[in-house]
């Protein structure tokens, strides 16, 4: 019985640096032990085709967004690409108090906000391993137009500016490679003294007496 609190994750990289896959498969590969989920943001943008509702994001008007804003919902809310994303606090409260482990894939200046609110935090940063590999997995994605991809090209050399703020930082050239850091820092996360010590009470109490 795990009576432990989650640990919090953020994880941000410039698009198209391959976050959203290593997080997906970092969730597929531990679902069989301690429960982990990635937190689903709010945002104003459009569906993308295959997204779902609840499920990637939760799509919401302008008017609700700010809605939620006044009502003090968010952890952090900030402007990307000229639309709002945000990250509901209460949902994520809840899941971290189940002791879940949540994942939150948010850009540098929610993290920024999340780390002044809960500085316990552990910041990941993803880098693609050169510009060029950047551009080509944003055009095979197939779903921008050039001009939205030239915009986030430049987006990405701003967002990338802020790699200093991050704990830990891996380059997704080998994706399997990637995949096995992020285990890494996920597991030592959990291997932490006050982490084991609050799974593991009985059996300490018991080597003790
Ligand atoms: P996309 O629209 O491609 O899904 O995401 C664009 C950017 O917005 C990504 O860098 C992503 O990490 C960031 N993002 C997604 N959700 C949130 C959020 O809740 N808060 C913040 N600050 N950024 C977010």
């Amino acid at each position: 019985m795990v009576s432990v609190t989650g640990n919090l994750f953020i994880l941000s990289a410039p698009s198209g640096a391959g976050k959203s896959s290593l997080i997906k498969a970092l969730l597929e590969q531990n679902n069989s032990s301690r429960a982990m989920q990635v937190s689903v943001s709010h945002t104003t943008r459009d569906a993308r085709p295959g997204e779902e509702n609840g499920v990637h994001y939760h799509f919401v008007s302008v008017d609700e967004f700010k809605a939620q804003i006044e009502q003090g919902a968010f952890y952090e809310h900030a402007e990307v690409f000229g639309n709002f994303y945000g990250t509901s606090e209460a949902a994520i409260d809840a899941q971290l108090a189940q002791g879940i482990d949540v994942f939150l894939d948010i850009d540098w200046q929610g993290a920024q906000q999340v780390r002044a609110k809960k500085p316990e935090v552990t910041t990941i940063f993803i880098c693609p391993p050169s510009k060029q590999e950047l551009e080509n997995r944003l055009r095979g994605r197939g779903q921008d137009s050039d001009e939205v991809i030239a915009a986030r090209m430049a987006k990405a050399q701003a967002e990338c500016s802020h790699y200093h703020e991050f704990d830990y930082i891996i380059i997704n050239d080998d994706f399997q490679q990637a995949l096995s850091e992020l285990n890494t820092i996920v597991n030592s996360k959990r291997l932490t003294q006050s982490q084991q010590a609050a799974q593991h009470q009985k059996l300490l109490a018991d080597l003790v007496s």
